[in-house]
């Protein structure tokens, strides 16, 4: 299944761009700047932005389907 993602109101304390949701249904969800690829659970970054972290090592696929997004 195709990974879904919602833009979020919370922007990347790095680079200032806002983050995305990104929902997979066989994985937990992530928060993930599509700049910078900082990223963290998405729960723990709701409570938190600085829970994001750079090179934040997300799964393959999920990493794959960001880069995708910003390459649109
Ligand atoms: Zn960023």
């Amino acid at each position: 299944m195709e990974p879904f993602h919602m833009p979020l109101t919370v922007s990347c304390p790095s680079c200032g761009r806002r983050l995305v949701r990104v929902a997979q249904s066989d994985l937990q969800d992530f928060a993930i700047c599509p700049a910078c690829l900082a990223a963290g659970p998405y729960d723990d970054v709701m409570d938190d932005p600085a829970a994001l972290t750079v090179g934040y090592a997300l799964p393959a696929a999920v990493k794959d389907f960001v880069c995708r997004l910003e390459g649109q």
